[in-house]
């Protein structure tokens, strides 16, 4: 986000409608959440730099990757402070964080404190969210 409080990349709704997917666009747009152990990336191990699909936002490495057990793509710390930004969420009667692309304000998921050391966080985040830029075999 900017110091202005904008995003660094914002498009308009029909925008957005037109560049991602239906599944995308229902997550990354209406925060919504896809269904538990059906992402592409629950279980993945390969190794990269997962990115915000909407916008190429560089958010995770595969290196804070873990097993969660919970059914998404679960992280234990962004690959910067502010690739992510973090925000309450009262939806659906619960009180989380929802976890927002820190680029292009797009829903990524949310993060509980779960989580393992070192930072004791878990950022659980939606596999339709991401982009997984595989490392060049060495
Ligand atoms: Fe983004």
């Amino acid at each position: 986000m900017t110091d202005s409080g904008q995003y660094e990349v914002s498009k308009t709704d029909d925008e957005w409608r037109a560049e991602l997917s239906p599944e995308q666009y229902a997550v990354l747009r209406q925060a919504g959440t896809e269904r538990a152990f059906t992402g592409a990336y629950t279980d993945t191990e390969d190794p990269g730099l997962y990115k915000c699909a909407a916008c190429g936002n560089p958010l995770f490495r595969s290196e804070t990757k873990y097993h969660s057990g919970s059914g998404w793509p679960s992280f234990y710390e962004p690959i910067t402070p502010d690739a992510v930004i973090m925000r309450p969420d009262t939806s659906h009667f619960m009180v989380r964080t929802e976890v927002v692309c820190g680029r292009c304000g797009s829903h990524l998921g949310h993060v509980f404190d779960d989580g393992p050391q070192p930072t004791g966080q878990r950022f659980c985040m939606n596999s339709v969210s991401l982009d997984l830029d595989p490392d060049p075999a060495s």
